[in-house]
Parts: structure tokens; sequence; C-alpha cells
């Protein structure tokens, strides 16, 4: 793994998803290596020419900048992170997302944390200090199978290390949620998951795969999941219908959930 220490220009940056104001990257580049990672559009802004997942740069200036742009931005909710993973194993050594959210608890700001590493656990002091509604912490999870989490997510955590991370979270009475990001069909099974995590979290999230990295997929499925290589070749080529049935699969989970669902789709 390449590490790279960086200095960026500003760090809180304006966006609309997930209903927040801000994103924050701590890093560029994310050693999860997520077969399925639409973020590998940011090797074209950042010059690496390196497989993604094989590099991370460390923003070691964003603590800095954070503690200026809080001065002069107005106070909002932020997503951390939007395009790499906070949590992923650099953050270890660097701490460069612990420093952010304890400026960002001290300023007054809303969190929304989303990762898929149980490593958010040792930051648990900071997330305790943010008051009443101004924070929760998200895992994404595809699968409840190992298997599954070891093709498509190689370097993060296991379902079960996300799972007994979400519990020890809820037991803090910090706010969770589950974020089901991309949904893989015939792979993610919605209802195992949600049957899992619905008494410890408060809200479900599902969102459409993204097929930025088609042929990544397609690569992934026809090597691991022979089975299914001509419907996901049939789903790249018409990400509509598989959009309908992700909304028709909700629309079924919806009446045996005991949390609201919501679902993104690009
Ligand atoms: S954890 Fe997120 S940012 Fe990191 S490789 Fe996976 S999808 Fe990409």
């Amino acid at each position: 793994m390449e590490i790279n220490r960086i200095r960026c220009k500003s760090i809180l940056s304006k966006t609309g998803l997930y209903g927040v104001d801000y994103s924050a990257n701590p890093y560029i580049g994310c050693s999860h290596s997520c077969a399925y990672c639409y973020a590998v559009f940011m090797k074209k802004f950042t010059g690496h020419e390196d497989e993604w997942g094989s590099f991370v740069d460390v923003k070691m200036n964003a603590p800095e900048l954070l503690k200026e742009e809080v001065k002069k931005k107005k106070c909002g909710s932020v997503l951390l992170s939007s395009v790499t993973d906070p949590y992923q194993p650099a953050e270890k050594d660097y701490k460069i997302s612990r420093e952010l959210l304890d400026i960002l608890e001290k300023n007054g700001f809303s969190v929304s944390v989303l990762t898929k590493n149980s490593l958010v656990l040792r930051d648990l002091d900071i997330l305790k200090k943010f008051d009443h509604g101004k924070l929760s912490v998200g895992f994404t999870v595809n699968s409840v199978d190992e298997r599954d989490t070891r093709i498509w997510e190689p370097g993060a955590s296991s379902f079960e290390e996300r799972l007994e991370a979400l519990e020890k979270l809820h037991s803090e009475n910090i706010p969770t949620y589950l974020h089901v990001g991309p949904w893989l069909e015939g792979i993610t099974n919605l209802k195992q998951i949600l049957d899992r995590t619905e008494d410890i979290i408060q809200e479900f999230q599902v969102e459409n795969m993204n097929t930025t990295r088609k042929d990544e997929i397609l690569d992934t499925v026809r090597k691991n999941y022979p089975d299914l290589e001509q419907r996901y070749r049939k789903t790249v080529s018409d990400p509509k219908k598989h959009n309908q049935r992700l909304k028709k699969e909700v629309e079924d989970l919806r009446k045996r959930s005991r949390v609201p669902i919501k679902v993104y789709i690009d």
C-alpha cells in the first residue's frame, strides 16, 4: 500500500448527498478496495495512475484547515465521508478523522459518519460528546455472508465486526443506521440484513448499483458467481429495470420493517 502525505486546499465541501450540507474526506483513495467502488473517478482529479485500492493520500493539514473553515462556513451537517472511508486502516495511524470529529463537535456541527470499519469505536469518547440529534453513525453492509464480504470489500471489517460495532454504539445511545449500498441483485439479501440489524438501528437505507465500474463488477461476478453472470450483464445494460426491481423489493420489505427505510437511486 502506497501512503502519501499530502496537503489539501479545503476540507468541507458543499454537497446535497444524503441530505447533508457538507462532506469531508480526510483521505484520497481507500484500502478497503471494494470491487464496485465508484470513487475511482477521484483518480482523474488527483493524477493517480495506480490501481484503485493500492494508494492512499492522507490530507495531513485537514484538521488545521477545518479549524479555520468552521469559523467561516455556515454551521450545518457533515457527512464523514463521501468518497473514501474515514476509518480505513490508515486512520489507525494518522487519526485525521478523529481530529475532524473533535473539531466538528466542538463547533456545534452535526455529523453523519459512514464507514465499513469497526475502527470507529476507537473514537467513542468523542462520539459520546455530541449533543442529542447531532450525530449518527452508519455502517455500509451488502451481505451477511463473509464470503461475499471478502469478495466485494476485501479490506473492510467483517460483517460480524460491523454488527458488533453497531451493537456497541447502540448500547451507548448513539443513533445508528444501516446503509446497503450497492444493492447487489441475487447476492444482497435485504431481509437477512434487516433481520440482523433492525433492533439496533434507527434507519435502514438502500442504494442502487452504480455501474461506473461495470467492468470490475462483471469480472467479479463472472469469477465468483458464474450463475449470475448473464443476469448482471442485463443489469448493467439496463439499470432502469434494476432500479424498478429495487423499489419493488423495498416496498415488500417496508411491510415487515420496524424501522424507516429510505431508498437512494442515482
Ligand atoms: S469503503 Fe467506500 S470508498 Fe472505500 S473502497 Fe469501499 S466503496 Fe470505495
